[in-house]
């Protein structure tokens, strides 16, 4: 039951209660913004997940110091794949909304270790039935997007 009768947030978020320390987690990185810690199902050895301190669902809803936070955060967490377990790249992703996918309601981003020859793919190649966008189709949606 949740107290309050909330749905959702904070109190029952278990990314909040990994920063707050009341769920263990396997941490490789900290500092006052951010959080970089193992994925529990990884994709690859060392597939980590770089989470803000302060809870948000979505990316959209980062305050713009919490985004460059993040951002570093994600460079850190690729050196230190590449310095410990020899990755030569990596696939960075975040699963932004339930529409896309998203199991856990605190932004979180996807950084797993990629070798060549690993047999995993690209982005591009994650199976959805694409648009057949001319040129003049994509840019008409780059003015509505500028102008949004
Ligand atoms: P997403 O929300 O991007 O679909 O996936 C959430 C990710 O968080 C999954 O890859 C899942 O394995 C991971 N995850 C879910 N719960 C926990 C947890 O309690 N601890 C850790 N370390 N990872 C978790
Ligand atoms: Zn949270």
């Amino acid at each position: 039951m949740r107290r309050g009768g909330h749905a959702g947030g904070m109190a029952d978020c278990i990314f909040c209660r990994i920063v707050a320390g009341q769920i263990p987690a396997a941490k490789i990185h900290e500092d006052a913004e951010t959080l970089v810690f193992l994925d529990i199902h990884p994709l690859a050895e060392g597939h980590a997940l770089v989470i803000p301190k302060r809870h948000a669902v979505r990316v959209q809803d980062l305050p713009d110091a919490a985004a460059a936070a993040l951002a570093r955060a994600i460079a850190v967490a690729t050196r230190k794949q590449a310095a410990a377990l020899g990755a030569e790249g990596a696939t960075l992703a975040v699963n932004d909304g339930p529409a896309a996918g998203q199991e856990v309601p605190h932004v979180h981003v996807h950084v797993v270790p990629r070798r060549k020859g690993d047999g995993g793919a690209p982005i591009h190649a994650l199976p959805w039935p694409r648009p057949a966008q001319s040129i003049d189709q994509v840019k008409a949606v780059a003015e509505r997007l500028s102008k949004a």
